[in-house]
Parts: C-alpha cells; sequence; structure tokens
C-alpha cells in the first residue's frame, strides 16, 4: 500500500468511541492506538526499533505511559495491554504468537504478563515499516494521527511529547560518552523547564539502566510487568551544588534506600561498602534490614568508568552522613 493509503487507514483507527469515557481532548475517542503508534515512532527515530518486529519492551511501554502522563487527565489509568493486541484489528499488524501459543491469540489480554507470555511481539505491513523509518514520511504519519484524534489546543503538547523523547534520549547518549564529559558540565544558571525536563529524564534513563534497575545498596529489583520500576535515579552530590549528570554522580537507588541516603542515614565507603549511621541503631521504628546492609559491597553498572566516584562518594561522607 502506498503513502495515502495509509494515512486513509490511520485516520480510520477502530477506537472505542463511547462519549461517556472519552472527552473532546481525545475527539471523544479512545487515544490508546494513536499514542502506541506515535510511541513506535519515537522508537524507530531513536534507533531502537530497527527491523519490523515491534516487542512489548520496557521501552515502547514507559515511551507509551510518557504520552499518557503528559496528555491525559491526572488519574486516569491504562495499559499497554489495550491497544496492542487492538491494533490487529486495523489491517497492517500482524501479531506474532510464542512458540505454542499459535492458536491462543485474541484481542483481550488482561496483563502485560499474559500479553507477552502468548505474543512475541507484532509485525507491520513492510510497506508501512519503511514509511515509519524515513524521517520525511514518518512526519506525515505522525501530523495525521495528532490532527485526527487530539483536539487543536493539546496538539503542540502531543508533538511536543514527541520532540522531547527525542532529546531525552540525545542527552542519555551524550551521558554515555565518556569523551563529552570534560565539555558541558559547568554552571547551569537559567534552566527552562523544558531543559530541566530533558535533563532530569535523561539522567533518569543513563542511570536506570546502567544500573539495570537494582537497587545500588540493597540490591532490591523491582519491575512491574507495567513498566513501572521501584528505583529512582539519585544524584550522590546534589546537582543544585554540582551541575553535574555524569553517571560517576548517580546512582539508582530504591525509594527507602534513595531517602535515607538524602537523609544521611546510610552511604558508601573508600571501597564501596554501604555505611549505616549509629542513627540507625537508635531509631526503633527504622526498618531493621537497612542495618543488615552494613559493609555489605554495593552494587554497581557492569563498566567501572560508571562506577560512583570517589570525590563525590567523599563529599556525600562528608556534607550528608551522619555518623
Ligand atoms: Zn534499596
Amino acid at each position: 500500500m502506498s503513502l495515502a493509503q495509509y494515512l486513509k487507514s490511520f485516520l480510520r483507527l477502530r477506537t472505542c468511541k463511547d462519549r461517556k469515557k472519552w472527552l473532546a481532548l481525545t475527539t471523544y475517542q479512545a487515544p490508546h492506538k494513536p499514542f502506541l503508534l506515535l510511541s513506535i515512532m519515537d522508537l524507530i527515530a531513536q534507533g531502537l526499533i530497527i527491523k519490523n518486529f515491534i516487542e512489548p519492551s520496557f521501552e515502547l511501554i514507559e515511551t507509551f505511559n510518557g504520552y499518557w502522563k503528559s496528555i491525559m487527565p491526572l488519574g486516569s489509568k491504562t495499559s499497554m495491554p489495550y491497544p496492542f493486541p487492538r491494533l490487529k484489528t486495523d489491517g497492517f499488524w500482524h501479531l506474532i504468537p510464542n512458540p505454542t501459543f499459535e492458536n491462543q491469540i485474541n484481542i483481550n489480554f488482561s496483563s502485560m504478563a499474559k500479553l507477552r507470555e502468548v505474543c512475541a511481539g507484532a509485525r507491520m505491513d513492510e510497506e508501512l515499516f519503511q514509511l515509519m523509518c524515513n524521517p520525511e514520511t514518518r512526519e506525515q504519519l505522525r501530523a495525521a494521527l495528532i490532527e485526527t484524534y487530539f483536539a487543536p489546543e493539546i496538539r503542540t503538547k502531543v508533538l511536543e511529547q514527541g520532540h522531547l523523547n527525542y532529546a531525552v534520549y540525545r542527552y542519555s547518549k551524550k551521558l554515555l560518552k565518556v569523551d563529552e564529559w570534560k565539555k558541558d558540565f559547568g554552571k547551569v544558571t537559567d534552566e527552562s523547564d523544558w531543559q530541566k525536563k530533558i535533563r532530569d529524564s535523561g539522567f533518569r534513563k543513563t542511570i536506570v539502566s546502567l544500573y539495570r534497575h537494582r537497587c545500588a545498596l540493597c540490591g532490591i529489583r523491582m519491575l512491574t510487568p507495567e513498566g513501572h520500576t521501584i528505583v529512582d535515579a539519585a544524584h550522590i552530590k546534589p546537582w543544585k551544588d554540582s551541575f553535574d549528570d555524569r553517571p560517576t554522580n548517580g546512582m539508582a537507588l530504591c525509594k527507602l534506600c534513595h531517602w535515607s541516603f538524602d537523609k544521611g542515614l546510610v552511604s558508601v565507603s573508600k571501597e564501596y561498602q554501604v555505611l549505616v549511621s549509629k542513627r540507625v541503631m537508635v531509631e526503633q521504628n527504622f526498618p531493621g534490614h537497612i542495618l543488615t546492609l552494613t559493609d555489605r559491597p554495593i552494587f554497581t553498572p557492569e563498566k567501572e568508568i560508571f562506577w560512583p566516584e570517589q570525590d563525590n562518594l567523599h563529599w556525600h561522607r562528608k556534607n550528608t552522613f551522619r555518623r
């Protein structure tokens, strides 16, 4: 099929058109399929999808959730098991079952876990995939989705989310380039909200993936099938004091360890072992398992070049840690 024909089928996606459920904001239709297609195009632009085989990957879910969160009213929930299989009804999307699940492909999966169990991924019509790989035609497809499924007042925001995704990706790539570390990390004075968003998300993306979603201090790793992770990206020396987003100034920490680290109840020794403040011993309400971490080696990224820098750890021990 040609670009014109795919543009036409993008205008006629089979969506839920229940006016009680969906607002004028999304032209009284469910926005799941447009968000999913926009997310796929974002990952193609970032080089994260390079062949015509779309997996329900963590990156895809995260990108999809990013669109949802920035556009939809607060508190409205969604999940990828809804649009991923249902795109099949639009003709250009072909689900690929896992071995032994050939006859169990349907469009009603209740959870990500079930979707992943049954379905390896999906393939698009090859012509459509090629149109998405070409930057020019990709932007035409993107524009068609945005103009059809979103009210005029939020179209810019939807488009911007795509730009943001690309900028975050670029920034996170830059943070991994050791040659770049000497440049550009000077004092930042007038940072716009947009720049801050890119920096925060890029730093997070880099750290969380270097630590593979594992807390550096306690080792917990929890990643829900819906793509939510237990870890945050924490600065060792706070950004406002360091302006330093290099991976060597960060660690992935679970919520409890992040809080404890920022409050100075835990730190990291010269030997990369967990230090626990004596205050924890006298505070009866503090979870006991923190104490058991004392002197345990921390979890680090695979490559030593990305490990926390000693100067930063020293700063934390000196300025934040309560002995
Ligand atoms: Zn932890």
